[in-house]
């Protein structure tokens, strides 16, 4: 058994409600939303973050951005717009250790970072 909180998501341990599914992603509501629509996409297979993806697998991790874009259009933000974010490590305030896009929009979502 693992202890990484999204791989047991991915295995069905832990509930959580998904919204986009493809063979080697998976995409789910964020618990604790920031924003109307704030969905997280993540690959199957475990990676720390979006960098130790990048250079273990790059097209998985070309098929997880194309998942953030999928679960965009399916919720309805395209139009609009929407922003993706990849928290990656300690000063990105990262606490999940599996690599995920936050997939947030539904209103304005204002300046990028705070002040
Ligand atoms: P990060 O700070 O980028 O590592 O984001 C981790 C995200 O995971 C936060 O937005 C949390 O609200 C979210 N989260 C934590 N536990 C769960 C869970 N069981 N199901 C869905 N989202 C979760
Ligand atoms: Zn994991």
């Amino acid at each position: 058994m693992t202890d990484c909180l999204f791989c047991r998501i991915v295995a069905g341990e832990i509930p959580a409600t998904v919204v986009h599914e493809t063979d080697d992603t998976l995409a789910f509501r964020d618990i604790d939303p920031k924003a109307p629509t704030h969905v997280l996409v993540i690959p199957r297979a475990h990676h720390t973050d979006v960098a130790a993806l990048a250079a273990a697998d790059p097209a998985l991790a070309g098929r997880v951005l194309a998942a953030c874009a999928a679960v965009a259009e399916q919720e309805g933000l395209a139009g609009d717009g929407y922003r993706v974010i990849f928290n990656t490590g300690r000063f990105s305030g990262q606490e999940v250790f599996h690599v995920h896009g936050h997939v947030l929009g539904g209103r304005p979502l204002g300046r990028m970072l705070a002040a």
